[in-house]
C-alpha cells in the first residue's frame, strides 16, 4: 500500500466502513510509515473539531447533513475534506463582516437621521426672524 491509497482509506476507516483485510493494510501502513501515521491523527482531530462545532452550532439532523455532503463532495479524499472544512470556515468570516458592515451603515444612518430630527425643531422652534423682523420694524 502506498501513502496516496492509505490517505483515501481514512474517511472509509474513520467510519469503520473498511473491510477487515484493508484494515488490516492501512493498519500495518500507519504502524510502519510515520508521516501517515501523523496524517491520520490530524485527520482524526480535524473531524472530531468539525462534528464537536457542529454540534455546538446547529441543531439535529443538521450534522448528519453537513457530513454527508462533506463526505460526497471529497469523494472520501482526506484534502478535499480539509479544503471544504476551510471553506466554511471562510464563508462564515465572509458573512460575520458583511454583517457588521451591515450594522454600522445601520447605525451610521440612524446616527445621521436623529441628527436631522433634532435640528429641525431647533431651528423651528428658536425661529428668530418673527423677532428679528418685529426690531427692525420698531
Ligand atoms: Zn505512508
Amino acid at each position: 500500500m502506498d501513502h496516496d491509497r492509505a490517505r483515501e482509506l481514512f474517511t472509509a476507516y474513520h467510519d469503520e466502513e473498511l473491510s477487515s483485510s484493508e484494515v488490516e493494510e492501512l493498519e500495518s501502513h500507519l504502524a510502519a510509515c510515520k508521516e501517515c501515521s501523523e496524517e491520520w491523527d490530524t485527520y482524526r482531530r480535524t473531524m472530531e473539531e468539525i462534528s464537536g462545532l457542529h454540534r455546538f452550532a446547529a441543531p439535529g439532523g443538521m450534522t448528519e447533513a453537513v457530513e454527508q455532503k462533506i463526505k460526497r463532495r471529497s469523494k472520501g479524499r482526506f484534502f478535499g475534506e480539509q479544503r471544504s472544512f476551510s471553506t466554511q470556515f471562510a464563508i462564515v468570516s465572509f458573512i460575520l463582516i458583511l454583517l457588521f458592515m451591515l450594522a454600522y451603515l445601520l447605525m451610521t444612518e440612524v446616527t445621521e437621521i436623529t441628527v436631522l430630527e433634532e435640528d429641525d425643531p431647533i431651528t423651528d422652534g428658536k425661529t428668530p426672524t418673527a423677532q428679528e423682523r418685529d426690531a427692525g420694524a420698531r
